[in-house]
């Protein structure tokens, strides 16, 4: 049995074989990124990072927020390589990049969060069911990875987005008011919230802000990027 395991395995790998999630060269089985562009995908550096924002020092944008959620890690820069393979991964749906990020967000977590014991993970959900749950589907892996329980319907998203990219914080922060819903009491409860990308954090202090409503002890962030620059620009205009 193990031989033909084995030999299918080989078979597989000659048919699909194993490929960088941002070049695409292929490369051995038990990777996802190839090494040259593991050096220059943009890891923001977990050592260095403002807790209250997610970002790195550098880029910390707390002087114009103060959000609800106790603290986020953003694992990524949204930029070159790492926004490439998250949009490959988000348009493709692809396990293989979904993995990627969720064991880079697992080590993040591990490093970041060690010590509290969370008691349930959800992801951010988006307002039309039928699209491809992708932030869910990482959060799932986080789930199985950390061994802590998922809840798929804790949130919903109950208003349409209005177009966010070309708003102004202020204006983020009033389209996402009221947009998510809590579906049940989660009442003294650590909550691991996760999503795709923080811009401003308008959307991820909303479902923080419905979460400790419906009870919830904390809640602590992590999404695969981060985007620091476009809301200093917006706000420094
Ligand atoms: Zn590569
Ligand atoms: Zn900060």
């Amino acid at each position: 049995m193990k031989m033909v395991k084995n030999f299918l395995n080989l078979l597989l790998s000659a048919i699909y074989p194993n490929k960088c999630v941002c070049c695409g060269k292929i490369i051995n089985d038990d990777y996802y990124i190839c090494d040259h562009c593991d050096k220059l995908i943009e890891r923001n550096n977990i050592d260095n990072i403002c807790l209250n924002c997610g970002f790195q020092e550098q880029d910390c944008v707390c002087k114009y927020n103060v959000y609800r959620f106790n603290s986020i890690i953003c694992v990524f820069r949204n930029e070159v390589y790492a926004r490439d393979a998250y949009y490959a991964y988000k348009f493709s749906k692809k396990q293989h990049y979904a993995n990627f990020f969720a064991q880079e967000m697992c080590e993040a977590i591990q490093k970041v969060y060690s010590g509290i014991e969370f008691d349930v993970i959800c992801a951010v959900p988006s307002f039309n069911k039928l699209k491809y749950d992708h932030s869910g589907y990482i959060a799932q892996l986080i789930s199985k990875e950390l061994n802590v329980p998922y809840t798929k319907c804790l949130l919903t998203c109950i208003k349409r987005s209005k177009k966010q990219h070309k708003s102004t914080i202020q204006e983020r922060l009033c389209n996402v008011d009221g947009k998510y819903k809590v579906n049940h009491r989660v009442d003294n409860l650590k909550i691991l919230l996760v999503d795709d990308i923080k811009t401003t954090g308008a959307t991820l202090d909303e479902c923080a802000k419905e979460l400790l409503f419906a009870g919830a002890k904390s809640v602590y962030c992590v999404t695969a990027l981060g985007s620091s620059n476009s809301q200093k620009q917006k706000i420094e205009k």
